[in-house]
């Protein structure tokens, strides 16, 4: 936990202390009075069927966060690998790498639902031998009706008295294999007529002929995450079992098995999930995202995957800060997607270097820069940061700037370059354009400009005034990259709003990504490697593509520069 602990001292450092939340003082109390003896236990328990979201990066955040801050406490990382149909070895790699990306440390507490599965039976028997569990034959339709619902109560199965010693050879039957999938479930005794309907003897295990990543052929019976999610916490000694509001009317039920088997019992506490504008969280509805290829793969940078987002340019310390600021309450709500950009944002400007990118390269000629000459003009790596150096970027005769920045007849507003107007290119001169060289069809091939010797560095001796700077590259040091611009992926803020008959994905924005190719670069991004994060000037901040290589360079950008979140604030629009 050493890691946890040093990171609990830097965050205090900063001030940034977590908020004291419902939960965290929960959990003060607990330790006042003693409960646990002072222990604090938690458990991240993800179920290897999908990779990691945002809304999973504030449970584990939560989870480990909260051991982290409790002396001697720590944080189970527990794969809930109960269903057997959904799981995949490669599921679990991922959840372990994001996990750790995000920077947390479950020591030597890895764990797996699956091993606690002979435990889990023998459970099962001492509640059927003490008369709370029975063997149901009902056909799942049947057993439909027979719960009944909301407004009428059940009615009672026909199988529910039956004989302890019948109850017995039936489950290890079924657990042996003896019986087709969906004949038979075991169903916990509780009571049929219950206000609650997860209290209506609910069902502790099915049947299921499938084989499971880890153990293999051995059961042919698995359990129902009711069933065996309390008993996971128990087992392991959880003090604390951290879940998502829906779980709340499912409280009961886990306090009843522990009660009757009469074992550790941890408490359970909710919180409310992370719900973010433009974008889709559930698992589900992300496979179906990436298998009907709607996005390129799980780390699609334009899903919230843990994955995605570190592919984007995130860093682990945004996300972690994005948590800090929701904090943790007990009411659903959706949140601002500005606000993670907000956070990267604060985060990247600094940490990240600066350098100079033309996405839409316009060249320009200087036409009385001497043919032959180069120089290297120094320029500032990262202004928020004095330790981060400079470098040398070369100017020569030949320059990149971007289209969006020349305009033959400009607008009134208009201040960057134009004919006959002076502008100062970033760490080097103040040119003027001269002239404007265009092809057959009237598109601007290239523009022409003087510069001027007497203001190298970017400064007139004169005294007079430019008023705009804008970026650039030389031509002949540049190199090429491709750029790639991501948007929403849901032209609506929330994509569940839909038009009858439609789903989520009709409100898939078509232009999530574009994709610039022949984008200019400064020549000092040659050796960049994959998750490397720059402010390209003006532009936003990017981030090297899990992919680029030395020959073929790609960048995502992260984010744009303009910062929503905090015009939306100043507005005073959210408090
Ligand atoms: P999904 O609904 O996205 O499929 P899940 O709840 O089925 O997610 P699990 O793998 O079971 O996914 O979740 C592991 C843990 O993460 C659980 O404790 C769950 O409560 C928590 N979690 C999942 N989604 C969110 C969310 N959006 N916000 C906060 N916590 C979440
Ligand atoms: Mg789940």
């Amino acid at each position: 936990m050493e890691q946890h602990n040093n990171e609990q001292k830097r965050d205090n450092e900063t001030g940034k202390q977590p908020s004291v939340d419902f939960i965290r003082t929960f959990v003060a109390e607990d330790n006042r009075t003693k409960k646990w003896d002072g222990k604090v236990i938690t458990r991240f328990p993800p179920e290897p069927n999908g990779f990691l979201h945002i809304g999973h990066a504030k449970s584990i955040c939560l989870n480990f966060g909260i051991a982290a801050e409790n002396d001697g406490g720590r944080c189970h990382l527990r794969f809930d690998d109960t269903n057997p149909v959904m799981e995949e070895a490669r599921y679990v790699e991922s959840i372990r790498e994001d996990v750790r990306w995000m920077g947390w440390d479950w020591g030597k507490h890895l764990y797996y639902a699956s091993d606690y599965f002979d435990q889990m039976y023998d459970y099962a028997v001492q509640l059927i031998k003490n008369g709370h569990a029975y063997v149901c034959d009902l056909t799942p339709e049947q057993m439909r009706e027979y719960r009944g619902t909301l407004t009428s109560p059940g009615k009672e199965s026909p199988y529910r008295y039956r004989s302890i010693e019948e109850n017995l050879d039936l489950l290890d039957r079924m657990k042996a294999g003896e019986f087709e999938d969906g004949t038979r479930v075991l169903r916990a005794k509780i009571d049929i007529s219950s206000a609650n309907m997860n209290m209506r003897d609910p069902v502790m295990y099915r049947i299921l002929h499938a084989d499971h990543h880890r153990t293999g052929g051995k059961w042919r019976i698995y359990p129902t995450y009711d069933w065996a999610h309390g008993l996971e916490d128990s087992i392991e000694g959880i003090t604390h079992s951290i879940c998502t509001l829906e779980f709340e009317n499912h409280r009961p039920l886990y306090d009843w098995y522990l009660d009757k088997l009469e074992v550790h019992h941890p408490q359970q506490i909710e919180f409310a999930r992370l719900e973010l504008t433009y974008t889709v969280m559930s698992k589900r509805k992300l496979l179906q995202l990436v298998e009907e290829k709607h996005v390129n793969g799980w780390d699609d940078p334009r899903i919230p995957t843990i994955s995605g987002m570190r592919r984007r340019g995130y860093s682990p310390e945004s996300i972690r800060e994005f948590c800090r600021r929701i904090g943790v309450n007990k009411f659903n709500s959706t949140i601002d997607f500005a606000l993670l950009e907000h956070c990267i944002r604060e985060d990247l400007n600094k940490t990240s270097n600066r350098v100079m990118a033309v996405l839409k390269p316009l060249k320009v000629v200087i036409d009385n820069y001497p043919e032959e000459e180069e120089e290297w003009m120094d320029a500032v790596n990262n202004p928020e940061d004095p330790e981060a150096g400079t470098r040398k970027v070369p100017f020569s005769k030949v320059l990149y700037i971007e289209q969006d920045d020349f305009m033959e007849d400009p607008p009134k507003k208009f201040f960057r370059l134009a004919p006959g107007r002076e502008v100062r290119l970033r760490y080097a001169y103040f040119v003027t354009c001269k002239d404007v060289v265009k092809d057959d069809k009237g598109h601007i091939v290239e523009i022409h400009c003087s510069y001027d010797p007497a203001t190298r560095g970017g400064n007139a001796p004169d005294g007079r005034k430019v008023k705009s700077t804008i970026h650039w590259v030389s031509a002949a040091h540049a190199l090429n990259a491709e750029v790639r611009l991501y948007d929403h992926l849901f032209n609506r803020e929330n994509p569940e709003e839909t038009a009858d008959g439609e789903d989520f994905k009709s409100n898939l924005n078509p232009q999530s990504l574009k994709t610039l190719s022949g984008c200019m670069i400064e020549p000092c991004l040659k050796n960049t490697r994959p998750l490397d994060r720059f402010q390209f000037e003006r532009l936003g901040y990017f981030c090297t593509d899990a992919e680029s290589t030395k020959e073929k360079i790609v960048f995502n950008r992260t984010v744009t520069l303009r910062d929503t979140w905090a015009k939306i604030q100043k507005r005073g629009q959210i408090k």
